[in-house]
């Protein structure tokens, strides 16, 4: 079974606790899973973060899991604009679920600063930065429950019309009204079995009722069927636009769309740039690209 894959941390846990950590879309409900000494290493300061003005700043940033290990991270300094679309790519074990860790204050830097317009990350209030963002892991959890409260785990207090419109804004809401009834279909192993594109859509869904300022996406490496592959790239396109989406990219439409892509290998930057000018630069990125013949990383 796949773990959830942006908290290393996680995979001291049972199965059944990080099945359920990766389903709510909301890192401070990840984090309560987890146990109190872990959290309070992570110090909170006393700024509230509301939203983000100019976008997130890494500054020579240096982060190791265990000291005797070869750093996950190097001398990595980058930043990510607000209202736009980064995509982190790279080989596996190049660190791309370790800056996504970082942002979310899973852990702190070593050397190097993480910024957040102009003031350092970890100032601000802890729950406050991480009720504003939202993630869509790999994982997808659907709960035995009916598909309108499948998509309220992301917000418990959201009402049925926000349920409707997050759930058009995922591209969601067409097949769900399809269903034998509509939101209130039972869905999961004892109800109706959702498709894997139907299942990402949801998972989008219930990120987008949290109306995140910034929404983190770790895309699956395994393929979806085009269609569906079509509805989720549609569901980005509209939701992502003004709003500052962070995606572990494999697929090629989601790199395409991306204005800013990032490729890590070894823990180190190697290239930099959008789609056009990492093709002609001819380095790591086309190289993964042409490998793949275009249709994922
Ligand atoms: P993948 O695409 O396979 O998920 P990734 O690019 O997300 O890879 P990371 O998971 O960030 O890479 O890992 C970066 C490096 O840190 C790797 O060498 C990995 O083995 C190591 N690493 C990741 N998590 C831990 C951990 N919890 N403890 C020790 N080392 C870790």
């Amino acid at each position: 079974f796949m773990l959830y894959r942006l908290q290393p941390v996680m995979r001291r846990l049972d199965t059944d606790r990080v099945n359920l950590i990766g389903l709510l879309g909301s890192v401070e409900d990840v984090m309560s899973f987890l146990d109190i000494t872990e959290r309070n290493e992570i110090c909170s300061g006393d700024l509230q973060f509301k939203s983000l003005q100019r976008g997130i700043t890494f500054e020579s940033v240096n982060f190791s899991y265990n000291t005797s290990e070869r750093p996950a991270l190097q001398d990595i300094s980058f930043f990510i604009p607000r209202g736009k679309t980064t995509a982190i790519v790279g080989p596996s074990g190049a660190g791309k679920s370790t800056v996504i860790g970082l942002i979310c204050r899973f852990y702190e830097t070593e050397y190097g600063e993480i910024s957040v317009d102009n003031y350092p990350l970890r100032k601000f209030n802890l729950s406050s930065w991480r009720s504003r963002i939202a993630i869509v892991s790999q994982n997808i959890y659907i709960f035995n429950t009916t598909v309108g409260e499948n998509i309220a785990y992301g917000r418990l207090d959201a009402t049925k019309s926000e349920i409707i419109a997050a759930a058009k804004k995922a591209s969601a809401h067409e097949f769900i009204s399809q269903l034998p009834e509509g939101y209130d279909t039972i869905v999961g192993d004892r109800g109706i079995r959702l498709s894997g594109g139907q299942k990402q859509r949801i998972a989008l869904a219930r990120a987008i009722v949290r109306e995140p300022e910034i929404l983190i996406l770790d895309e699956a490496t395994n393929a979806l069927d085009s269609l569906s592959e079509n509805f989720i790239q549609e569901a980005l396109n509209s939701f992502s636009q003004n709003r500052t989406v962070i995606v572990i990219a494999h697929r090629l439409s989601t790199i395409k769309q991306a204005e800013q892509i990032i490729v890590l290998q070894e823990g180190k930057i190697v290239e930099q740039g959008n789609l056009q000018y990492l093709l002609k630069l001819n380095g790591l990125f086309a190289k993964l690209y042409n490998l793949q013949s275009g249709s994922a990383l």
